[in-house]
């Protein structure tokens, strides 16, 4: 058996049939915004390997901290230890966060930093005196990951109905409808003020992805969105968790995608890019208000601890990471890619089977009738060079923020070629790829 036979028979690729898995290319090594595979081809990481890659695969001051930290210490158990890399990170993400949000739990990925944002959530109420106060609200269109408790607050219509069983009921409201662009309108906020009226007894906090619904939507929606969700979170005691996993560290221009609203969470998740792509690593960071009120309650202590909590390789490659971020004009370079895409996506939308162009910040997504077929979608990954992902009804790229302008005209091409390719069979039922 050769090692891609022993791959197609015995390893769960994401979202990904063992019996009839599709096709996956065979990676040896990456630099830059490229990925080299087994027979020496190259392919541009259009998707930042899922919208991790900030600053390039490998970058050297990433890899250094690594390996200088390796040598020292590759692990030690957060429960009665702590260590240089964990404080200086939490420090450092101190400065980068919101004003306020400067008490940090560090998860070992993003699904785990929103549990932990949701059980802060349901501490921080029950030490209020609220242990009835224990659902969410999220909104349809959302995604947060894909534990049982981040499945039970993504999108309901989404990737885990099969899950129901096993999921808590939380509540939803309907996915914000006016665009980034677009002209605010007070009907949509209507549904999450109704779902705050009738439930608030029962609400710990409303959680979402601020702005940019990314891995279940692809909709930039309105920051007036969320200066009212703050608004009806203080007036029904309900906390805001914001999950910038997707959005933050400059994807959609700015820092983190919430600042368009000038209003703050009481908790935000960070993940994904948070180490450049190089170590998985979240952090869910919380308001001294939070923070202090558990400490008040009962227990006292916040109950969750994961084995690689804080791990220090990964600690030591996130504080590389946000030194390329104080020291790079990311917002500049994303503003270069976001005027390329929208000059070169918009008339995408003339095609036949093209629904609408979305451009924000440094991704840029057409959104189709059909996928065009696999065969399709891998003949323009090779004729190009440019790995694509496209997935539900989206062709996009979420390249790395250093892609430079005629890469970022490679992708473009690429996309263009992809939504001109005709549409592939309607997805079978309960069929999906992520
Ligand atoms: C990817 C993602 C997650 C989950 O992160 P993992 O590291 O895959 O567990 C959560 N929230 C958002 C918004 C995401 O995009």
């Amino acid at each position: 058996m050769t090692p891609l036979e022993y791959d197609r028979t015995h390893i769960w690729h994401p979202y990904a049939s063992l019996g009839n898995p599709p096709p996956v290319l065979h990676a040896k090594s990456a630099s830059g915004v490229e990925i080299e595979l087994a027979d020496g081809s190259r392919l541009v990481d259009a998707v930042s390997s899922w919208w991790c890659v900030a600053h390039g695969h490998n970058h050297p001051a990433i890899v250094e901290a690594i390996r200088r930290q390796s040598e020292r210490m590759c692990h030690v158990m957060f429960g009665g230890f702590t260590h240089d890399p964990a404080i200086d990170l939490a420090e450092r993400l101190a400065k980068f966060a919101p004003a306020g949000l400067d008490r940090v739990f560090f998860a070992d990925s993003g699904s785990i930093s929103v549990e932990v944002a949701a059980k802060m959530a349901v501490q921080y109420q029950n030490a209020l005196g609220h242990p009835e106060r224990n659902r969410l609200v999220a909104l349809k269109g959302g995604y947060h990951g894909d534990t049982s408790l981040c499945m039970a607050i993504s999108d309901p219509d989404g990737m885990h109905t099969l899950f129901k069983g096993i999921m808590t009921k939380h509540f939803f409201a309907e996915k914000p409808g006016v665009p980034i662009d677009g002209e605010w309108d007070p009907a949509d906020i209507q549904s999450l003020r109704r779902v705050l009226e009738e439930h608030s007894g029962e609400i710990a906090a409303v959680v979402c992805e601020p702005v940019f619904q990314a891995a279940n939507a692809m909709n930039f929606y309105h920051p007036q969105y969320l200066r009212e969700m703050r608004r009806l979170c203080d007036e029904h005691g309900a906390l805001l968790i914001f999950d910038e996993i997707a959005a933050g560290f400059h994807r959609t221009g700015p820092l983190w995608a919430h600042s368009r609203a000038g209003i703050e969470p009481d908790i935000m998740t960070v993940g994904k890019a948070l180490t450049g792509g190089h170590m998985t690593l979240a952090a869910t960071l919380a308001s001294a208000k939070v923070a202090d009120t558990i400490s008040n309650g009962r227990p006292s202590a916040f109950m969750h601890g994961p084995t690689y909590m804080a791990n220090p390789l990964a600690c030591a490659a996130a504080c590389a990471s946000l030194d390329l971020f104080e020291h790079s004009d990311y917002q500049s370079k994303v503003a270069k890619i976001e005027s390329l895409f929208r000059e070169g996506l918009s008339p995408l939308r003339a095609l036949a089977n093209v629904r609408d162009v979305r451009v924000l910040g440094a991704a840029g997504v057409v959104e189709v009738e059909r996928l065009p077929k696999q065969e399709d979608i891998s003949r323009v990954i090779r004729k190009h060079g440019v790995w694509l992902r496209p997935f539900a009804n989206f062709i996009y790229a979420m390249p790395p923020l250093v892609t430079d302008d005629a890469t970022a005209g490679r992708i473009v091409e690429a996309i263009a070629d992809l939504s001109s390719a005709p549409p592939g069979p309607a997805p079978a039922d309960g069929d999906f790829h992520e």
